[in-house]
């Protein structure tokens, strides 16, 4: 076995042994980056030499016998939407190519401290807008299952570095699905925390009420122990909440016997894939296997998730991308004769087609005589949503789907359909809608292709559903295979 196939638990203890040093380990990933990422196409940008350094920091702290952290020498790689102190960090945009943050993001800071060895920035959707990654302005990564198809997005990078082990784990971001969604057409872990688990502090903003970074691993185990180094309050975003972090990997222990869990049939609907269907009707028979109660539920207001995350999202974006103006970061347009002027032809070659077309939606849903009629309306139905998941999580410990209704598409086969494109986030939507926390692991294959289960559970009950998925993950036999397109 090669040291990149190791899960993060594998290495954490190898390294802890001194078994491996973290060099060995660096340079077995950057050499695997260097022969498969043409292929794949996961990284905007590499930083081996700082790579390097921080690992033979680690190595040198270690045979001074000092205690380290957690994840000490373990190489992994960030979405680039997630700020670092001057490394480039572009949100895949013509807008920031060039764009050197003065500060690091807290879940950047966190993982440092941690010890992490982080090996570069991730491709993605430009500014999180997409379920494929082909709104990149750079290039459109590629799924290591097939490399025909797209790895899903916006964290398209992320889910695709992890399943080729082009990175031991990863993070992304989730507005309405861009953690699980790609998790599952990669065939990896992707956990979408509750909204204030986990600081946005330094996350470039997309939607800020629907926003949460999580981590993407080859293990449910994996995925608790990143989720602890980068969960708790910070000061610095007045969104995260101060209560008590528990121990996710204490909490993945005992079976889930008795446990309640509920199946939506709004989450069934005739649009699904039949293949998708069953692979995920038997993953929860698995799950009633393991002893838990399983039952059919209703969550009404479903159907108007997607539509109303269509207002909330474009509208909270309009706000937030109305600083990319030439003037204060990035790409400027260099001919234009006065300042209106740059500000427009900055913003329309600075921009893709996809960001654009959010920040018409969102400015249109914002504007006097319309706001009442979308914006707030909206709003409205949001609360419905969120009542939907109160009432179900009375009676249930969480909540059993599919990921997405098909596996992973080819590339180029929804870049000219907006709606057939959102649709692949249906059933992503509502947690973000709700706030809640959602797991997608694999749970078979259709087509050849990883099928992905998602598990939603109770705000900041993060450890039920890391439970939940570790009790399904040790009996089947879907981890560990590996992705034919890079073998
Ligand atoms: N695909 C959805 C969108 O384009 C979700 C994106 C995300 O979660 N960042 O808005």
């Amino acid at each position: 076995m090669e040291l990149y196939e190791y899960s993060v638990s594998a290495l954490k203890k190898m390294l802890q042994n001194k078994k491996v040093s973290s060099r060995e380990v660096t340079e077995a990933f950057l050499d695997r980056i260097e022969i498969i990422d043409g292929k794949v196409q996961a990284y905007i940008t590499k930083t081996a030499e700082e790579a390097l350094k921080k690992a033979d920091e680690i190595d040198s702290k270690r045979q001074k016998g000092e205690e380290l952290p957690s994840l000490a020498g373990i190489p992994m790689a960030l979405k680039d939407n997630l700020c670092t102190k001057d490394i480039k960090t572009t949100c895949a945009s013509k807008n920031l190519y060039n764009f050197k943050p003065p500060y690091s993001a807290t879940v950047v800071e966190k993982l440092d401290k941690n010890g992490a060895v982080m090996l570069g920035k991730l491709n993605m959707d430009e500014f999180a807008m997409g379920s494929s990654c082909e709104n990149s302005r750079f290039f459109s990564t590629r799924n290591p299952w097939d490399l025909e198809r797209v790895p899903g997005g916006s964290s398209g990078g992320s889910a695709a570095a992890v399943a080729a082990r082009e990175a031991s784990y990863t993070l992304g971001s989730d507005t309405g699905g861009s953690i699980r969604q790609p998790a599952s057409f990669c065939g990896v872990v992707g956990l979408k925390p509750t909204y204030g688990r986990v600081s946005r502090y330094g996350l470039v903003a997309f939607a800020s009420s629907l926003d949460q970074i999580g981590p993407f691993a080859n293990t449910v185990e994996d995925v608790a122990l990143v989720l602890q180094a980068i969960a708790g309050h910070d000061p610095m975003d007045s969104t995260s909440v101060d209560i008590p972090v528990p121990d996710y990997s204490e909490a993945l222990q005992g079976d889930i016997k008795g446990m309640k869990i509920g199946i939506p049939r709004e989450y069934f609907p005739d649009e699904l894939s039949s293949d998708v269907k069953d692979v995920v009707q038997k993953g929860i028979k698995k799950l009633e296997d393991l002893g838990a109660i399983v039952e059919e539920c209703s969550m009404p207001h479903t159907e108007y998730a997607l539509p109303t995350y269509y207002i909330v999202a474009p509208a909270e974006a309009s706000s937030n991308l109305a600083r990319y103006d030439g003037v204060r970061y990035g790409y400027r347009d260099k001919d234009a004769k006065n300042v209106l002027e740059m500000f427009m032809k900055t913003r329309n070659e600075g921009f893709g087609e996809e960001v654009k077309r959010r920040i018409m939606i969102g400015t249109y849903a914002l504007s006097s005589g319309y706001y009442d009629a979308y914006y707030l309306k909206a709003l409205k139905v949001r609360t419905l949503i969120r009542r939907d998941f109160e009432s179900a999580f009375e009676k249930y410990d969480c909540l059993v789907s599919p990921t997405s209704p098909s596996v992973a598409f080819k590339l180029g086969d929804r870049v000219d359909d907006p709606l057939a494109m959102y649709l692949s986030d249906l059933f992503t939507v509502p947690a973000n809608m709700a706030g809640i926390p959602a797991i997608s692991l694999p749970c078979g294959f259709s087509e050849g292709l990883p099928v992905g289960m998602q598990i939603m559970g109770k705000a900041f009950a993060e450890e039920t559903i890391l439970k939940v998925a570790h009790a399904f993950e040790k009996n089947s036999d879907f981890q560990g295979q590996k992705p034919r397109g890079v073998e």
